[in-house]
């Protein structure tokens, strides 16, 4: 069979040959140890946490490593294309902080010498290389119909042989030609496959740099590497863009490593340096007690939009998933609490080869320690951000009380031990309403919070006394000397141990009648100091709370 001409009636379009492009992308040149890596979505939804979580580790590596990273849109489904979903990555990954040095910038716009981004707009670059492949005999157009490949499949179903289009069961393989040019000529389409020199019986070693030493059988199927569209299919497009683009490492979901054999095949056949590989382990989650992926259907947590919606500082996610990527970073995070993540060497090999466990509960805790940290004017400026978009209710209230939301977000910040009110913006209304005269009077009493084994009446009792001898201007310590006296005029012990000591002979303890103050003022039985809170609430408030609570 002549080769060359059977490439030229399949592809008579493409004359650029695959050398022009190998000079046109050269190798980069960069220190040694560099990395080059990239994240590749295809666009055909919206972001979800999983993307978060590859882009990451990818950039984290190559930022380490002085490297490249880049953004690549791998289109070639143009079917399932999502509108708006290229835009919503670029958007999605800037707001993590997560920047890429080339690729698209926007839908329609780019950067970097390596491009274009967008496989879409690389279908002669993709084709310049299958004609190769046709032209050296290891590609050739297959016209099977749907009808055939099911006739080819219920055959090998019912003689038990393994599935697909390969050796003999490969029809087109035989097609001379004659056949084939009749077929361009008659202008009936066709996919341009593989002509897998693998063999089943011998098995491809490979290093994963997460899964370690793996090993499979070669690729024996003559796979689809250009659909009747014209366009690559994921494995072909994976091979041409990995390696004109010049990435050293592949970092991707685990759900590629069963198509290994079929990438490094392709490398291979193509004359291309192999890549080195690391396959990221699917994102879990605990359901009862048995784990599953994180699904897009069921989970919240797996949109990214949810922790905008929420107000999850978007650091917080970021060192949340640091956590998952390596644990390590908890203990680094301990020894290094003002440090900025991009300080911790996120290390694939220490990345845990099975299933990444996604925990809310455990994502709270970081972030609490993540905004504990910030300083008032900062929760201030994030809370207003959020608000305005999320809550205008609490974005007027705060806005218009500026000077006081900052003292109510400075509350016990210093010390060994600060306050850990917040995991996320969503949280603050909550634990700050009371402060506002508007929202508390709103509060329903069916929310109302009383110390425990402590009666409504008793409560307003020790309130009515407290009102009594209760001095605005104490400062803290004369304030509690204060209301351990009245404590005590009202039968309560001034200590736990007196208390425990002898529990029949008072109603309760000096905490418990904080604790009715609690109530009357904020309706809730966990609040900050509650000398500070009354301090920034004013005396007016407090008087009117207590005249409230006494009339209830
Ligand atoms: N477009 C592929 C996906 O979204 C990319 C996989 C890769 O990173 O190579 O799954």
């Amino acid at each position: 069979m002549n080769y060359e001409a059977l490439a030229d009636i399949l592809f008579p379009n493409i004359k650029t040959s695959a050398e022009f492009y190998i000079e046109k992308y050269p190798e980069r040149d960069l220190s040694e140890g560099s990395i080059v890596c990239r994240y590749a979505p295809s666009p055909t939804g919206f972001q979800h946490i999983g993307g978060v979580f590859a882009a990451l580790i990818n950039e984290r590596l190559a930022t380490q490593s002085n490297g490249v990273f880049y953004l690549r849109i791998e289109d070639t489904d143009q079917k399932r294309e999502v509108e708006g979903a290229i835009e919503d990555t670029i958007k999605t990954m800037k707001n993590f902080g997560i920047n890429f040095s080339e690729g698209m910038i926007s839908e329609t716009e780019e950067i970097g010498n390596y491009g274009p981004y967008r496989q879409s707009k690389r279908i002669d670059i993709y084709q310049t290389f299958a004609k190769k492949l046709v032209s050296k005999g290891l590609a050739y157009p297959c016209f099977c119909s749907e009808e055939e490949i099911s006739a080819i499949r219920e055959e090998q179903t019912s003689i038990k042989a393994t599935p697909g289009y390969y050796g003999k069961w490969a029809k087109c393989r035989e097609n001379s030609f004659e056949d084939i040019k009749s077929h361009v000529d008659n202008g009936d389409k066709f996919i341009l496959r593989l002509k897998s020199p693998g063999n089943i019986e011998k098995r491809v070693e490979f290093h994963d740099l997460i899964k370690g030493d793996i090993s499979f059988p070669e690729n024996d199927q003559d796979i689809v590497i250009i659909k009747s569209d014209g366009l690559p299919t994921y494995h072909f497009a994976h091979a041409i863009d990995d390696a004109l683009m010049r990435t050293t490492h592949v970092i991707r979901g685990e759900e590629w490593l069963s198509s290994l054999p079929i990438h490094v095949q392709l490398f291979d056949i193509l004359g291309f340096k192999r890549p080195n590989y690391a396959h990221i382990p699917t994102i879990m989650k605990l359901d009862g007690s048995s784990k599953r992926k994180l699904s897009k259907r069921k989970d919240a947590e797996s949109a990214v939009s949810y922790y905008r919606e929420e107000g999850y500082p978007m650091v917080s996610v970021i060192e949340y998933l640091l956590n998952i990527i390596n644990s390590s970073f908890e203990e680094w995070r301990n020894e290094n609490p003002e440090a900025s993540y991009e300080d911790f060497k996120v290390e694939l090999e220490k990345m845990s080869k099975s299933g990444a466990l996604f925990d809310i509960v455990k994502l709270n805790d970081v972030s609490k320690n993540v905004i504990c940290k910030m300083k008032p004017d900062v929760v201030y400026d994030y809370y207003i951000n959020w608000s305005k978009d999320y809550d205008s209710e609490m974005y007027n209230l705060v806005t218009s009380n500026e000077e006081n939301c900052k003292k109510i977000f400075n509350i016990d910040k210093e010390g060994p031990k600060p306050r850990k009110d917040y995991a996320k913006w969503n949280d603050v209304r909550e634990k700050v309403f009371f402060f506002f005269d508007e929202l508390f009077q709103k509060d329903s009493i069916d929310n109302l919070e009383l110390p425990k084994n402590m009666e409504l009446d008793e409560a307003k009792r020790v309130i009515e006394e407290y009102a009594k001898a209760y001095n605005f201007n104490d400062d803290k310590d004369t304030w509690f000397e204060n209301l351990k006296t009245i404590a005590v005029e009202l039968g309560y012990a001034t200590d736990r141990k007196a208390y425990k000591k002898e529990p029949e002979a008072f109603k309760g303890m000096v905490s418990d009648v904080a604790g009715a103050v609690r109530s009357a003022l904020a309706h809730r039985n966990n609040t900050p100091d509650l000398h500070t809170i009354m301090q920034i609430m004013g005396e007016e408030i407090v008087r009117d709370r207590f005249n409230k609570f006494i009339s209830l």
